[in-house]
């Protein structure tokens, strides 16, 4: 097992790494489930305006661009903003910082632009870094009205698959899930022959009602993803995944099978 797929106790970002590092405030991907948002729109009450969070700018407190950070193990890399285009050369900087000391796993909704430099730039650093792509449902018009900034999921393909072939270690994340049971599936059975590692699926955290009051159909959009996402749907999403050795379950899931567990161990 590598020291990128090791299991880990943590929760959310500690289950995959044992520090992150972000360069921006604000993300152009401007994803209406974000919970980087309301975590920083928490002490910046100018991040509450629709509108504001696309707006991404470099963080002046992060200047030294990872150079400051020591040995720490797997550093995850962004966490609370994506690499675009507009922000590549401080991002692979940062990504060449952090290298001297760890091992970097790179979080994104990627552009392929982006993944093309990248491949390029850290040829020499290539047992050291993984790509993790976020890819949460094949269906365009889902991640469209989710994830409004984002590359298109035929360019996050054509990422992986560009990753995959010049042999870079590979995995995906579909947390949070944006699709039924089939769809996930389809997702997985799409993206398996192009992942070196693992395929995360996760549940969607808190829905971000008062951030998205302004957005047309959120509202249906939001119980539509509460009532895909019960425990009892949950169950079924585990045992349709059942001996697929790619898979890994987010920590949202882990809960569900967790309380399932202490029922039966109850019930006995
Ligand atoms: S890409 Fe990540 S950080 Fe950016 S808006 Fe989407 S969820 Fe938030």
């Amino acid at each position: 097992m590598s020291k990128f797929t090791e299991e880990r106790n943590g929760r959310g970002t500690q289950e995959w790494s044992e520090h992150t590092y972000n360069i921006c405030v604000g993300c152009e991907h401007a994803c209406l489930y974000c919970y980087a948002k309301p975590q920083a729109a928490w002490t910046k009450a100018e991040l509450r305006v629709p509108g504001a969070w696309a707006k991404q700018k470099l963080n002046p407190n992060c200047s030294r661009l990872g150079a400051e950070v020591g040995r720490k193990g797997v550093v995850m890399f962004p966490t609370s903003h994506d690499i675009t285009p507009n922000f590549l050369e401080p991002s692979l900087t940062t990504i060449l910082n952090l290298l001297r000391n760890n091992k970097v796993l790179i979080v994104s909704k990627p552009h392929l632009s982006v993944i093309k430099v990248l491949c390029k730039e850290l040829k020499h650093a290539k047992d050291d870094v993984m790509f993790r792509f976020t890819i949460c449902s094949l269906n365009q018009d889902l991640c469209s009205f989710w994830e409004p900034g984002a590359p298109s999921i035929t360019e996050r393909l054509q990422c992986l698959r560009y990753a995959f072939e010049r042999g870079w270690a590979t995995s995906i994340s579909a947390e949070p899930m944006l699709d039924d049971l089939e769809g996930t599936l389809a997702l997985a059975d799409r993206v398996d022959p192009l992942v070196t590692d693992t395929i995360w699926l996760g549940k969607m955290g808190p829905i971000q009602w008062q951030y998205n009051s302004h957005v047309p159909g959120f509202v249906e959009a939001g119980q539509r993803i509460k009532a895909l996402q019960t425990d009892e749907n949950i169950l079924r999403l585990v045992a349709a995944f059942a001996g697929r050795k790619k898979i890994r379950w987010k920590d949202s899931i882990k809960k569900v099978l967790a309380a399932q567990e202490e029922l039966a161990k109850a019930a006995a």
